[in-house]
């Protein structure tokens, strides 16, 4: 067990800055305007740095980087861009401590997460881009009257990318990797409740990329990430954020006629059917731990497995052992190893989770576990902690409907397979579910008839470089990770060639 001390205490293993600027060009750049603003720490709920307060200027000389950078860059070979791409890799592998405290600090996530899977799978995304495109190939095509068809993939140019604040340094690469792979200039705009980690990323891999191939402008939502959306200086823009912002990012997209790539909101179901609970083994000591995980990352997550549907014959006992499961996830200081449950993100974010909490009570649902702000004493005891929650009800209230992002779960009861899979449909979104069944073909079939981007059957909360992710529904347009993802980065030149 190891507990990281804070940063600013003697023994911290980080320093943060005062103060961030923007990075711009390859250098700190000041806001146009010098305002700044407050990161606070989830951790203890206090300000720990300053953070530049981007508005439309600054994305403004953020684009004329981007656009002088792209030409050189788009320009490169795979091959030497994906030499870039693995030196990033080999820098985060090197630094993964550094880069989990400084996640964890800014985001309140458990340091287990952010080292065991956070910085790791962000190192190991940009190897699975480097490598993909250099195994990308182009094509060509006979055709009648002596011609030649040669399909060539090329970059967009310029494009902009914003990111939400549940996986800060995660989502970003997520966008970057994929963009840069593919040869393309970006500006970068992080969520103004998590900038922080995000531009420790940047000061550590900064200097690899040529000058003004990454900018990150930071900011509030109108005030720069709109101008950034709405510029008809970038040929995309790609997203990661709630669903009613993802409409607005689509009505700038286009005015410009330009393509947006859309991660939005979630509320996954996660199916145990009644052969679930046939033996007490190994596999139903899984699919309890599959159950516990909506509280993994505090709930924060957009896949979040926040509706529990179990079939009717096993409902009590399962629902009883998944209880007392999730009742021994341990809360408590972040920055502590054996922490299982952080803190939420912000004090937004945590108001937001104990008044749906409320709302849960008032239309009648059964609070099973939790319910409850959880006060961690000492240092902690102004941090953000919600006590996971489980509440008992029926697909049709909002506890149901309503994306919390928080550690809610609400549970019901299914009447068989066409039972389980209206009441997994049964909703605006589609971006994860799970299903847990010891029958092959029920768990085939179910993944199949399901509507959602993903869905993993028999575990949880993988995200490998090389699996598709994206939503269906209102859950978003486009995927992010696996090959699929260049192709969002990428315009497709035909040259038709005669002899
Ligand atoms: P959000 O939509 O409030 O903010 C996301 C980003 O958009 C922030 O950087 C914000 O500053 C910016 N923004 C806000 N208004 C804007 C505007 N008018 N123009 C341009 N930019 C604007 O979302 P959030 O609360 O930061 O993130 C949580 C949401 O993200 C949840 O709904 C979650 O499900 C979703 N999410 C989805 C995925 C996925 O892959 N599908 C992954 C993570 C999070």
């Amino acid at each position: 067990m190891t507990v990281y001390a804070a940063p600013g205490s003697p023994d911290a293993k980080i320093t943060f800055k005062p103060r961030y600027e923007n990075w711009i060009g390859g250098e700190w750049v000041k806001p146009v305007k010098g305002q700044y603003f407050e990161d606070i720490s989830p951790v203890n709920g206090k300000p720990f740095a300053e953070v530049a307060r981007g508005t439309a200027e600054d994305i403004e000389l953020a684009l004329d980087a981007a656009h002088r950078a792209a030409p050189a860059w788009g320009k490169t070979s795979a091959t030497q861009r994906a030499a870039v791409l693995n030196k990033i890799a080999d820098l985060i592998d090197a630094n993964t401590e550094l880069l989990a405290l400084a996640e964890t600090w800014d985001n309140g996530k458990a340091i287990r997460e952010t080292l065991n899977a956070d910085i790791p799978l962000a190192a190991d995304h940009f190897r699975y881009f480097a490598a993909a495109i250099r195994a990308q190939e182009g094509s060509f095509a006979e055709m009648d009257g002596d011609m030649t068809a040669y399909h060539y993939h090329e970059p967009l140019g310029v494009v902009g990318q914003i990111i939400p604040w549940n996986f800060p340094i995660l989502m970003a690469v997520w966008k970057l990797a994929p963009a840069l792979a593919a040869g393309n200039a970006i500006v970068l705009k992080p969520a103004e409740q998590t900038p922080v980690s995000i531009l420790v990323l940047i000061e550590l891999i900064g200097d690899v990329l040529p000058p003004g191939v990454v900018n990150i402008v930071n900011g509030f939502g109108v005030e720069a990430g709109k101008p950034l959306a709405s510029s008809p200086r970038i040929r995309k823009i790609a997203f990661t954020g709630e669903t009613t912002t993802g409409r607005l990012i689509l009505q700038y997209a286009s005015a410009n006629i330009i393509p947006a790539t859309l991660e939005l909101g979630g509320k996954s179901p996660n199916l145990f059917f009644a052969d679930v609970a046939d033996k007490d083994d190994a596999f139903y000591d899984k699919a309890l731990e599959g159950f516990a995980l909506f509280a993994f990352n505090q709930g924060e997550v957009c896949t979040a497995p926040s509706r529990a549907l179990i079939e009717k014959p096993i409902y009590d006992q399962f629902l009883g052992a998944a209880v007392k499961r999730t009742a021994l996830a341990v809360q408590g200081n972040p920055l502590d190893t054996e922490t299982m449950v952080g803190a939420q993100a912000s004090n937004d974010q945590l108001e937001k989770i104990l008044s749906y909490i409320d709302i849960g009570k008032q239309e009648g649902a059964k609070l099973l576990l939790g319910g409850e702000r959880a006060d961690l004493g000492g240092d902690l005891s102004e941090g953000y902690y919600v006590q996971p929650t489980i509440f008992e009800g029926h697909n049709k209230m909002r506890l149901f409907q309503e994306e919390i992002f928080g550690p809610v779960l609400a549970v019901t009861s299914f009447d068989g397979y066409d039972d389980g899979i209206a009441i997994a449909n049964d909703t605006l979104y589609g971006l994860g579910a799970g299903v847990w069944s010891r029958n092959g073909n029920v768990a085939y079939r179910a993944g199949r008839d399901i509507q959602a981007g993903r869905v993993w059957v028999n575990n949880y909360h993988a995200y490998p470089a090389g699996a598709a992710f994206g939503g269906y529904k209102s859950s978003g347009i486009g995927r992010e990770n696996s090959r699929l993802a260049l192709d969002h980065y990428q315009q497709t030149k035909n040259l038709l060639v005669s002899y």
